[in-house]
């Protein structure tokens, strides 16, 4: 089932902001407890390192071994820290079943990572060292975009925040005028780049982007 594909061209990091998330799954993750615990909701989380074409399009599920918990029983804690599964659904898999949200992207987007990285060791461990090299929550808070239920702030400013901070324009996505996810986007030697190309910088502030001028980072308490 897995395919042969072209090497991918850059990778994109894609957090999501778990405050947006569990406002909508609430009640459903009351009972399975993905949206509490120990994790903090006002912070980034992982949702996947994921291999773009310069196109828009990206190559998914490609030739590679099938997930095997065991070969980051190492990384788990972390793991469970920065890169939780905050939806209450099974993933599906590249073979058909139902997996861990972590079986999920290693197959879908991790096994088209190669030559860059070529095993789900390296993939979990990579994600996690660019995921904390960058610290996106730490710079919005510091230029005082902190989570609140009452603010809202503008897309631009955290566009520009990001921008000062790593050099490179982030992609945003919001669900219902929140932020849902923030991309970052690197070369493939981890060097950070533009997702969004310059030329089309202001047709996504005006229109594609599915967020509002002014934007929150909704507060949920676990
Ligand atoms: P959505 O339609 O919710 O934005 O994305 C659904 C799924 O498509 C994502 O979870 C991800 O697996 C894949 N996807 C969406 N956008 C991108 C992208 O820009 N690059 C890659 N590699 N995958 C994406
Ligand atoms: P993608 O959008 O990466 O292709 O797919 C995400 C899949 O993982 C969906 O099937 C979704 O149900 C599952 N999933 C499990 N936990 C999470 C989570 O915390 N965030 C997102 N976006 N999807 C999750």
């Amino acid at each position: 089932s897995g395919q042969e594909q072209r090497e991918f061209d850059y990778f994109k990091l894609a957090l999501q902001w778990p405050g947006t998330i569990c406002q909508g799954n609430h009640r459903c993750c009351a009972s399975n407890g993905c949206c509490q615990g120990s994790n903090s909701l006002s912070e980034f989380t992982i949702h996947g390192l994921w291999p773009d074409y310069n196109d828009g399009s990206w190559p998914s599920c490609c030739n590679g071994p099938r997930y095997d918990s065991k070969e980051i029983s190492t990384l788990t804690d972390v793991l469970k820290k920065y890169w939780p599964s905050l939806s209450c659904s099974k993933s599906s898999t590249c073979h058909g079943g139902k997996g861990t949200f972590w079986a999920h992207e290693w197959e879908k987007h991790g096994t088209c990572c190669s030559p860059v990285i070529r095993d789900e060791y390296s993939y979990f461990l990579t994600a996690i060292n660019v995921y904390s090299k960058h610290n996106v929550t730490q710079v919005l808070n510091e230029a005082g975009y902190l989570p609140s239920n009452s603010e809202k702030y503008p897309l631009g400013g955290i566009i520009t925040a990001i921008q000062n901070a790593f050099h490179a324009t982030p992609e945003l996505q919001c669900k219902g005028g929140a932020v849902e996810e923030l991309h970052l986007c690197f070369f493939k030697d981890f060097k950070p780049r533009d997702c969004i190309s310059e030329p089309h910088i202001e047709s996504y502030l005006v229109a594609s982007s599915s967020c509002p001028k002014y934007v929150s980072l909704p507060d949920v308490q676990a």
